[in-house]
């Protein structure tokens, strides 16, 4: 009842904030049992505290672009939750970005950072500035301006941004050297996703990729089954998907689609080459738009406008684009094509009703997006380490780190699910392996 009412006060609250409030019920209704066996959280008003930002900015960011035209974006940055470490995530740069979507990368950044086992809080930031297009200067001046509008809420210990989408190891150059020039100081730790002459992670930029890869071993090892030989398909050919194919090829498996705005690739020996990795990797730099110069590059079929979900020639599929990718005519289709794993990789890729009608499905398992993709930022938090200690480790250790985190995500999920008699259910036990620690840090911290 009492989380009942709080979800209905949340969607009436939030009508007009659909992603928000999705994200919101996912954790809190995966978290029912747990929530339930604590009558202590109703008391202390819990669930409302949780699901408001400890602060949220809105700011005016002001360019000037190459003609001299002055121009205006808006710029965000949410601070959701800090209780169990400095707020941390990435900033976003895309058109139709707006509160809503922050809002939700930043609740849902809260209990993947809770995840990865590290001193992370959850906070998500970005701008309605669209990089297509836009020259090397204007990218540079955008984003010494955005960091100019923001540098004096963020620090080592406060809040540490670093990249999503549209934001890359170029973006996070620029906006970490006009923090520096504001500060006066070199407080690298302030962002992550550096380049590695000033203070980088090796293996960050693969990070996502990889982790997402490890999770997926441990969910194949738990059924009995392994990755090498596997088919998979991928939604996606950016940062996340590139880590993906590169770690997959490297375990014995082959991603054999990928996808973009404009259509899919089917590669049916599988994206496993250097020379095809690479090109992957070039591709999502010099255009984010089309995937399709891969297909005419290494003559391959391209449907154009069309999603790949319902191949059955494939054993796993992986949605790594963007939310809401799946909805429940392609939730049909997964169903209907009698693949058995499917792993989010993306933040919240699938639609409410079609997650249900796939958690619904007993011949499929589901491994929830905050979980796969926790590896990102767990290497992020790595980077702060690193940072604060002033020494950098190899490319080994960080892999050794980040392999054992993921392996602890997946155990520590699955352990949370079997603690309420859940079974093996990765999307419950995530949720409330993730809520009960921040829960845990809420409530011994005090009401605020
Ligand atoms: N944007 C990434 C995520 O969704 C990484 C955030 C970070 O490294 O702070 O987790």
């Amino acid at each position: 009842m009492y989380i009942d009412n709080e979800i209905e006060r949340i969607r009436q609250k939030y009508h007009n904030q659909p992603e928000f409030v999705q994200s919101i019920e996912e954790v809190f209704c995966s978290a029912k049992p747990l929530i339930e066996a604590h009558p202590e959280y109703q008391k202390a008003d819990l669930l409302h505290r949780m699901a408001e930002p400890e602060r949220m900015f809105r700011f005016r960011v002001v360019w000037t672009d190459d003609e001299g035209k002055v121009r205006t974006n808006v710029g965000y940055r949410c601070q959701f939750n800090g209780a169990i470490g400095p707020y941390k995530g990435g900033l976003r740069f895309q058109k139709n970005i707006n509160e809503s979507i922050i809002k939700f990368l930043a609740f849902e950044q809260t209990y993947k950072n809770a995840l990865t086992g590290l001193p992370i809080g959850g906070g998500k930031g970005g701008s309605d500035f669209d990089p297509a297009g836009r020259s090397e200067d204007e990218i540079m001046r955008f984003c010494q301006s955005f960091m100019t509008a923001l540098y004096r809420y963020i620090g080592p210990d406060i809040d540490v941004p670093a990249g999503d989408m549209g934001v890359g190891r170029k973006e996070i150059g620029y906006l970490f050297g006009q923090y520096r020039r504001l500060k006066g100081n070199f407080e690298n730790g302030v962002i992550t996703g550096k380049g590695l002459s000033y203070g980088g992670s090796l293996i960050r930029p693969e990070a996502t990729g990889y982790g997402a890869v490890y999770f997926l071993n441990e969910v194949l090892k738990h059924e009995n089954d392994k990755l090498e030989g596997k088919r998979i398909g991928v939604s996606g050919y950016g940062n996340v998907a590139w880590g993906i194919i590169k770690k997959a090829a490297e375990l014995g498996a082959k991603v054999t689609y990928m996808s973009g705005p404009d259509g899919y690739v089917h590669d049916e020996e599988g994206i496993c080459t250097k020379e095809k990795i690479d090109f992957v990797q070039e591709l999502r730099l010099t255009d984010p738009l089309h995937c399709k110069p891969y297909a005419d590059r290494f003559g391959c079929e391209f449907v154009p406008g069309k999603k790949f979900w319902g191949t059955k020639d494939v054993d796993i599929y992986m949605p790594a684009a963007v939310q809401n990718d799946v909805d429940e005519v392609s939730a049909q289709k997964i169903i209907d094509s009698g693949v058995k794993y499917y792993i989010e990789v993306a933040n919240m890729p699938t639609t409410a009703q079609a997650l249900e009608m796939l958690r619904g499905c007993k011949d499929i398992i589901v491994a929830p997006s905050k979980a796969v993709n926790a590896g990102g930022v767990g290497v992020s938090a790595l980077e702060m380490s690193q940072n604060s200690e002033r020494l950098s480790w190899s490319e080994e250790e960080v892999d050794e780190l980040l392999h054992l985190m993921m392996k602890n995500i997946h155990k520590n999920s699955m352990i949370a699910a079997s603690e309420f008699n859940l079974g093996y259910d990765l999307v419950a036990g995530a949720n409330i392996a993730g809520f009960k620690k921040v829960a845990e840090a809420m409530m011994e911290q005090g009401v605020f």
